[in-house]
Order: C-alpha cells, then sequence, then structure tokens
C-alpha cells in the first residue's frame, strides 16, 4: 500500500553534493554560504534584509528582544497558532494577550483588536494560518492608529502574498521556519526578514552573542567587544547550503501544492465539513495543507476518522491541537478559558489537515478524497 506521508522533505542529489561540499570547507560557521543562503532568500521574497538563524522560535524570540519588547509590556498574539510564536513573547518577559481566531480563514479575528489595546500594548504578533495571508491592510491600519509594532509568524508563509508583497514585509519583522515539514527544509533553520537596516543589523548582533565585531569584520583576529546581550542563533554552513540548493526547488513546490490543493478543494465538497475560504486577490496563499472542519454531529467521531486515514496509509495532522491559552503552561499562568476563545476551540476540536505537499501526485489526492469520503460511512 502507498504510504501517504503528511510531510516529507524533498531531498535530491543537489542538495546532497551541496551539503557535502560545504563540508569540504574551511569554515563551517559564519562563513560565505550563510550569506549567499540571505541573499537568495532576500531575493525571493524581495526583501531589503534578510538575516539567517537557527530556527522560526529563535527569530521571533530576537525579533521581540531586539525590538525591545520587555517586562511591563503586552503583546497581542493569536491564541489559534504555533506556541513558538507566543513562547517568544514570554522569553522576553512581556505578557501575550490572547485573542481568538476567525472562522473563515483560521486567522486572527481583527475585529476584536481595538477592545484589547491597553496603555500597555506595544505590539501585535500574527500568524498567516497554514499559509493563508491575514488581511494586511486592516492590520496595518490598526497598528498605525494604535503605535503598534507588527511581528508577522511566517513559518507557513513561504509564497504567502497579500496584495502582491510577500508575508513578513507589510509589519516590522517576518520570521520564518525551514524544520522539515514546512515548505522547504534546511533540517533546522530560520530567517528573518525587516524593511529597518537598523532591525537587521541589531538581529545580526544578538544571533551571535551581541559581539560587535563577526568573525571577517575583525582586523585582529580574536578581538571583539559586546556592548549588548546576544544569544547563540546562528545558521551553519551546511544548513545554508541546503537552504540554497531547496530554494531553488521552492517555485515548483509552491506549484505542486497548489495544484494538489485544488483537486481536493474540488472534489471535498462534503455535507459533513466545512471548508476554510478559498483564495481570491488580493489574498494569495502558500497552500501549506488542505484543512477541513467536521460539522458539530461529526466532532465525536474525529479521532476514528482519523485513525480509519491512518490505517489506508494516509497521514493527516491537526492545526492545532488546542488553542494555546489553554495549553496546561499558559492555562495555569493566564487561567485561559475556552469559552473565550470560541472559534479556536471550534478549529482546534474539528480539524482535519491532509497534505499536498510536491512528494505527492494527482492520484494521491484522489486517494485521499475518496477514503475520507468512505470513512463517514465506517465510523
Ligand atoms: C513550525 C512553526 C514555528 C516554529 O518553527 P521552528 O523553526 O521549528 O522554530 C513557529 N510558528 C509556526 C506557525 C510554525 O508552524
Amino acid at each position: 500500500m502507498r504510504q501517504i506521508a503528511f510531510g516529507r522533505p524533498y531531498i535530491k542529489r543537489a542538495e546532497k553534493v551541496a551539503v557535502m561540499k560545504a563540508l569540504g570547507n574551511e569554515m563551517l560557521v559564519h562563513g560565505p554560504l550563510s550569506k549567499q543562503f540571505e541573499l537568495d532568500f532576500a531575493n525571493f521574497t524581495q526583501a531589503p534584509h534578510a538575516v539567517s538563524v537557527s530556527s522560526c522560535t529563535a527569530a521571533l524570540h530576537l525579533s521581540y528582544f531586539c525590538l525591545g519588547i520587555g517586562p511591563g509590556d503586552e503583546v497581542l498574539v493569536p491564541a489559534q497558532t504555533h506556541v513558538a510564536t507566543v513562547h517568544a513573547v514570554e522569553f522576553c518577559g512581556a505578557r501575550p494577550i490572547f485573542m481568538d481566531a476567525e472562522i473563515h480563514t483560521g486567522n486572527i479575528d481583527l475585529d476584536q483588536v481595538e477592545d484589547q489595546i491597553t496603555s500597555r500594548t506595544k505590539a501585535i504578533s500574527i500568524v498567516h494560518f497554514l499559509g493563508m495571508p491575514v488581511n494586511m491592510k486592516k492590520l496595518m491600519q490598526l497598528a498605525r492608529k494604535y503605535h503598534l509594532t507588527v511581528v508577522e509568524d511566517c513559518a507557513l508563509a513561504i509564497g504567502t502574498y497579500f496584495d502582491e508583497v510577500h508575508a513578513g514585509l507589510h509589519g516590522d519583522v517576518g520570521c520564518f521556519s525551514f524544520y522539515p515539514v514546512k515548505h522547504f527544509t534546511t533540517a533546522e533553520g530560520g530567517m528573518v526578514i525587516t524593511k529597518h537596516p537598523w532591525l537587521a543589523e541589531k538581529i545580526k548582533r544578538a544571533k551571535a552573542f551581541g559581539l560587535d565585531r563577526q568573525v571577517g569584520e575583525r582586523k585582529v583576529a580574536g578581538m571583539y567587544d559586546v556592548k549588548s546581550l546576544g544569544y547563540n542563533y546562528r545558521l551553519n554552513e551546511l544548513q545554508s547550503a541546503l537552504g540554497i540548493a531547496q530554494l531553488k526547488r521552492v517555485p515548483h513546490f509552491l506549484k505542486k501544492r497548489k495544484q494538489n490543493y485544488e483537486i481536493l478543494d474540488g472534489k471535498l465538497n462534503l455535507d459533513e465539513i466545512e471548508k476554510f475560504c478559498s483564495t481570491e486577490p488580493p489574498y494569495q496563499s502558500s497552500y501549506y495543507c488542505f484543512s477541513v472542519l467536521l460539522k458539530k454531529k461529526w466532532i465525536p467521531k474525529r479521532f476514528a476518522i482519523l485513525e480509519y486515514l491512518k490505517e489506508k496509509g494516509i497521514g493527516t495532522s491537526v492545526y492545532y491541537p488546542k488553542p494555546v491559552p489553554l495549553m496546561s503552561y499558559y492555562k495555569k499562568k493566564y487561567e485561559g478559558r475556552a469559552k473565550d476563545f470560541p472559534v479556536a476551540t471550534r478549529i482546534s476540536e474539528s480539524s482535519i489537515s491532509f497534505p499536498v505537499g510536491p512528494h505527492l501526485n494527482s492520484k494521491d489526492m484522489n486517494t485521499i478524497a475518496r477514503v475520507f469520503k468512505e470513512s463517514f460511512t465506517k465510523v
């Protein structure tokens, strides 16, 4: 039986050759490959500045840190996201203020933003849920009105555009992930993009201990000063070599994802489910996966359906298992209640996500649609 994996890294000969070659180089960290990867990524997204980092979590942490967000500050965050979006706020000692989602996209409900703003609100963080862009026009109007810094979690948003501008470039900073099941991989890795030169410069220092001179910038080897605090959040040369080779494939990856997504979208018009809205200009999704919500009466059967799909060799996922404020750590700390996040809760308890990645073809999509339909008669 063919296994339809939810995510699988797409690593071919070009990647292997590039990594082996990098292994023979003199520099394994802060060498020319990480610079090249940054240039290529900036070129792909049309970002004025791109800084490579060790993960998207590191990218988010560095962003809040370098934007000066800390104790006493509040950051508006989506309830329906990966915990990393919120953890990074916690790392800085600021307080996350959770916002519910909108049902049509899973994105943060911008209509509720104004109710949550206080004199302590410094920033708003958003995630482009499963690659579907947030309405950045509306968000930036709010941000300007209330002087909020905007951090975009773009972990699933390579190839996401709003108004033909790539995700991460509407706000002050955009953070990307190259974890294996994302759009492309460096094993672990991430990137920050920004239009602010001062912020790019600050993040460059902060990702390498806060040293004032990086290797290659020093007149005398080993001599540097430390003018600010910093971490060790660099991307190494092997990861960068892999990233350069992978990024070349991204246009093809995005095309395959869209094709696969559209097949499922066309075939899955079932009474048992609700779909998220499809993308139309100015929204352009990166098509991370095809996610559906079970109608109320089928929610108790979700695990049986997932089990049936698994038995038939179909990999699925759930985005996300709980709204972040209801995860034990946050629930305990901030006393999160499901009734405050009805939409995020509805999405968490009823969603099923199917793969559309470039490792899969149209036949796989037909299989997913057929087996998923069949599952409602078997559970
Ligand atoms: C995967 C993911 C992250 C974390 O990315 P890492 O590179 O693993 O740190 C953050 N936010 C979202 C939305 C993600 O999907």
